[in-house]
């Protein structure tokens, strides 16, 4: 059910609630930092808070298309029929025309459009590309419901150390109910797609990565082959229907985004791009060698260095390698076996996809670390933004 007019609903729902409300994103994640069910995000005394941003969630200013730069409120709130409030607004949302020649539009997107745009941003999501940082590295301002049920807004003149939390906060700083992120006028892209044997595309990595706007590819462990993709802009027309993935002309927003209809868990390591095929190698020698039976991809993409504090390619250029596993399968033999390698190239695990580190591990690999707890910890020093997960990796 959506809050039409939010306030009294929520008033009502909150009643019922007892007003102890877990609240979650849009469940795309992997990682469990915001968990289903009652139990991890269970906020005794947030009632204020999420009445601020019941009546937050219906302002926004127009965008600004000569500076490229547009607000994008985070949906409304909705229950989920279990108790759960749910924040979120769709990524290709983005949009803020409906006149196609003037519409803004993010210059990345991740691979797939499930997501919503304040939890991709409050986990640092990405595409691929060497010259396209993530999501998070957009945003240039933010409006937050605080515990303490104030309403802030940030950015880089005003509270610029919030809007640094900000830009990645693992849902711990408060209700994000606003963001303001660099966007550019709509564009078109042209794909193109083959398969290669792992051995003969291995040594071509280093011309291949740099050159076109986006650079993938999946290997296959079954027939040792990689499908591989690359994406530039282009200004042809779109052919409709779009047609087989690796083959298509269209805008950014129906090209960039993929139908990835299998349940699967993922974990998915950033490493230094100068480092990035060996660990690939490594990876694929532990596949080869010890996993036989694995039959799913692993997948390479690449995100420009950025200066977001907790993001994975925080000041360096980063390849990503993605290991994925059945979802009705056990993958932690194998993911912590790939963890192990992804450790050893200096590795950084993405907030949103399975890992088994402790706050230890992510302090010595984040150099902001510390800086971003004490940010949050002075907005919510009871932790009423921490669930179970957060608790444990948060420092002494
Ligand atoms: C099939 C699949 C494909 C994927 N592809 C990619 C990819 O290409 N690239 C990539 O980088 N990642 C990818 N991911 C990972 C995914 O982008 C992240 O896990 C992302 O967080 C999911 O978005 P969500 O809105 O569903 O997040 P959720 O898991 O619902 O939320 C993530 C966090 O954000 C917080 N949050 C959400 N909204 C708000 C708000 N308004 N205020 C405060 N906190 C908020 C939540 O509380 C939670 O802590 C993929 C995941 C799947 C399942």
């Amino acid at each position: 059910m959506l809050f039409p007019d939010g306030l009294e609903c929520l008033l009502e729902f909150a009643l019922v609630a007892d007003s102890c409300v877990p609240v979650e994103g849009h469940a795309q994640g992997g990682q469990c930092l915001c968990a289903v069910g009652r139990d991890p995000y269970c906020f005794t005394g947030l009632f204020h808070c999420l009445l601020c941003a019941a009546a937050e969630s219906q302002q926004m200013g127009p965008p600004d298309i000569r500076h490229r730069i547009g607000w994008i409120e985070l949906g409304g709130l909705a229950v989920l029929g279990d108790g759960v409030v749910q924040i979120a607004l769709e990524v290709q949302f983005v949009s803020l025309s409906s006149d196609r020649r003037s519409v803004l539009y993010s210059s990345n997107q991740g691979d797939i459009d499930r997501q919503a745009i304040g939890g991709a941003c409050a986990t640092g999501t990405h595409g691929t590309g060497s010259r396209l940082q993530s999501l998070s590295a957009a945003v240039t301002g933010a409006r937050i419901v605080l515990a303490s049920g104030d309403i802030v807004e940030c950015n880089a003149e005003t509270e610029s150390q919030l809007w640094q939390a900000a830009r990645l906060n693992l849902g711990a700083l408060g209700i994000v109910t606003q963001l303001e992120l660099q966007l550019r006028e709509a564009y078109r892209l042209q794909e193109q797609g083959w398969t290669i044997g792992f051995e003969e595309l291995l040594p071509q990595l280093p011309e291949l990565i740099p050159a076109p706007r986006h650079f993938e590819f999946f290997w296959y462990p079954q027939n040792d082959s990689a499908v591989v993709k690359t994406i530039e802009e282009t200004s042809a027309e779109p052919v409709y229907p779009l047609g087989e993935e690796g083959g298509r002309t269209a805008w950014s927003y129906e090209l960039l985004p993929n139908h990835r209809p299998h349940l699967h868990t993922e974990m998915e390591y950033s490493v230094p791009v100068e480092r990035g095929a060996d660990c690939l190698s490594e990876i694929r020698r532990l596949v080869q060698t010890q996993f036989p039976a694995v039959r799913w991809p692993v997948e390479y993409r690449t995100v420009a260095a950025d200066d977001v504090w907790l993001s994975s390619a925080y000041q360096r250029d980063t390849v990503t390698i993605s290991v994925h596993q059945d979802i009705r399968e056990d993958e932690s033999a194998y993911f912590r076996a790939c963890e192990e390698i992804f450790l050893g190239f200096d590795g950084r695990p993405h907030w949103g996809k399975v890992n088994y580190l402790d706050g230890d591990a992510l302090a010595a690999m984040h150099p902001r670390w510390l800086d971003w707890w004490a940010v949050r910890d002075q907005l919510d020093a009871e932790g009423v933004f921490l669930n179970a997960y957060l608790q444990h990796i948060r420092p002494d």
